[in-house]
């Protein structure tokens, strides 16, 4: 039993860790990164990634653009499309990633929806921050969306810049974190929604990020346990900021629940703590994700 486990999930999971340096989510200008697809691409490639998963924000524009740079330039990176959707589970906002998701035409209106449902949101966000007394950030946050997916994270940027906070953190702390002077709910749809999309266009489900919602580890074990009921196939194990206790327990998490593992650094800029591919490795008990994925 232990041997047959070995061959199926142990030697590939070494081989490819060995072998390969792979990153599965990432941001461009799509939604609320700051690299655009050609800048990144270049980016994990002057990183040696092999593999590269672009999972913006409720968008995959990004991918005909990274894809037509890579022939042109005649680079050796491979992208593996993905999107990363915002879901409401329990009342609490969490991120979904597809990986290998093919844009069909039920998942394109999804995602048009999600970003009608941004765009929704940053105007009950700009009406919050007005009142708040914070003016003149609205039309500077929508500018640097460049009009498609529209995130917290340009509101930030523009406070940011305008001296309103001195952190893009402190204006999620004081502005637009849950509960905050200017938070605003959008109606997402429920986690299993989103999983069962994803797959239905040929991808695979994964948690992203589980030690970022601010649960406590009872939380974050309901969490991945009702994301393995509603069908839920993978959790990123690895993050590249990351205490090594937390990834042997999100690893643990996936034995428990037989899910598959997924590592991915979410760069949306490069800084001196977070850059493509740094720390991503899986403890040798995981089955990794992109095992089945490059094999498709
Ligand atoms: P949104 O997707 O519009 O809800 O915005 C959330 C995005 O803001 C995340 O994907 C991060 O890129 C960024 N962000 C940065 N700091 C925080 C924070 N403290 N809380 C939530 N999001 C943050
Ligand atoms: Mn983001
Ligand atoms: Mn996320
Ligand atoms: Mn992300």
């Amino acid at each position: 039993m232990l041997m047959s486990t070995c061959k199926r999930y142990f030697l590939p999971a070494l081989r490819y860790n060995a072998d390969m340096r792979i990153d599965l989510h990432s941001h461009t200008t799509c939604s609320d990164g700051r690299l655009t697809p050609q800048e990144l691409v270049l980016r994990a490639t002057n990183m040696q990634l092999d593999v590269l998963a672009i999972t913006d924000h409720d968008t995959m524009a990004a991918l005909p653009q990274a894809q037509a740079y890579i022939e042109q330039q005649g680079l050796k990176l491979k992208i593996i499309q993905g999107v990363e959707i915002s879901t409401e589970w329990q009342n609490r906002e969490i991120h979904i990633v597809g990986l290998g998701v093919s844009e069909t035409p039920q998942m394109a209106t999804f995602l048009a929806e999600q970003r009608e449902k941004r765009r929704e949101r940053a105007r009950k966000i700009a009406e919050k921050l007005e009142k708040a007394g914070v003016t003149g950030i609205y039309e500077e946050a929508l500018s640097l969306a460049g009009g498609d997916t529209i995130s917290r994270a340009h509101f930030a940027k523009v406070m940011l810049d305008k001296g309103v906070v001195t952190k893009m953190q402190q204006a999620f702390d004081k502005y637009l974190g849950k509960g905050k002077k200017a938070y605003a709910k959008a109606d997402w749809l429920e986690m299993k929604v989103a999983i069962a999309l994803i797959k239905e266009a040929g991808g695979i489900a994964v948690l992203a990020h589980p030690s970022r919602y601010d649960l406590s580890a009872k939380w974050v074990r309901r969490l991945v346990k009702a994301f393995a009921d509603d069908g839920g196939q993978a959790i990123e194990v690895a993050l590249t900021q990351q205490q090594k206790t937390e990834r042997e327990f999100l690893a643990s998490l996936c034995q428990e629940h037989d899910l598959m593992a997924s590592m991915g650094s979410d760069f949306h800029y490069p800084t001196p703590w977070l850059e493509l591919g740094r720390n991503l490795f899986l403890p040798e008990e995981c089955k990794p994700v992109w095992s089945s994925l490059l094999s498709q």
